[in-house]
């Protein structure tokens, strides 16, 4: 049985405002289904303001796919906590992989926006994960270890409430490659150690997403392990039908 409670749907950048009303209605007639299960759609910045204006139901909220770690001022084409804040974002995805990779996002960076994040309160997902040849090197917990270290480094217990991880195998990011349920739940027991070593019962309750080719026939496997509270989602997360059986499965 499942013990998930949160699925994050990460567009990219795809969608259209045709796309944020039919995903609002279709999450708002298949919601009664999803039994406590938060659900979060992270839309392009452009489309953030269309989407907030179909959130009419609790249990769904909005997230962004990134931020600036500066509160404001002279940081052209850079967008601030407190104008997400302000359209109702709740959630802010930080160092996704393509971000390392395409905008060369730092763990130092991704750790100053982490702190920015949650300093006014909103939840920081921090994503880590480790590319095929670390995982062929038997490098996969080292590599996940120095990237929580260091993108979550000098935040506060009380901070800490305020994260998300979500560990995203590099390999299995739109390749439809998925890691197995065995493969995710022994990165996630280790992520899991780490986090209660590291900050104890606040530690504890850090929920554990796990992202990388989640879709309608693999989810509900993934999520029953004990350590995967819910799943980041890309590709599947932009046709209705099979998000939402996603998130009926958590
Ligand atoms: C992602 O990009 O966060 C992701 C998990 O993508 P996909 O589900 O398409 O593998």
């Amino acid at each position: 049985m499942s013990n998930a409670s949160l699925v994050i749907a990460n567009w990219k950048m795809n969608g259209n405002r045709a796309l944020t009303r039919e995903m609002s209605e279709i999450l708002r007639d298949n919601q009664a289904d999803f039994k406590g299960v938060k659900v979060v759609v992270c839309p392009p910045y452009t489309l953030l303001a269309d989407m907030a204006g179909h959130i009419y139901y609790d249990e769904i909220a909005l997230g962004a796919q990134n931020v600036s770690q500066h509160e404001n001022g002279a940081h052209t084409g850079e967008i601030s906590v407190a104008m997400l804040q302000e359209l109702g974002v709740e959630y802010i995805l930080l160092g996704h992989s393509e971000r390392r990779a395409e905008q060369q996002e730092s763990n130092d960076s991704i750790a100053a926006k982490a702190a920015a994040v949650t300093q006014a309160g909103l939840t920081a997902v921090v994503c880590v994960g480790e590319d095929k040849s670390q995982r062929e090197a038997d490098k996969t917990w080292s590599v996940i270890q120095a990237q929580l270290e260091q993108s979550l480094a000098g935040l506060s217990a009380k901070q800490m409430a305020r994260v998300v991880v979500a560990y995203e195998p590099i390999w299995a990011i739109g390749t439809g490659e998925t890691a197995s349920p065995a493969q995710a739940q022994e990165v996630h027991a280790k992520i899991r150690g780490w986090l209660v070593e590291n900050y104890q019962q606040v530690g504890a309750r850090v929920p554990l997403l796990y992202g990388g080719s989640v879709k309608a026939n693999n989810a509900e496997s993934l999520f029953s392990e004990a350590d995967i509270d819910g799943g980041l989602i890309g590709g599947a997360s932009l046709k209705g039908e099979e998000f939402s059986a996603i998130c009926r499965a958590a």
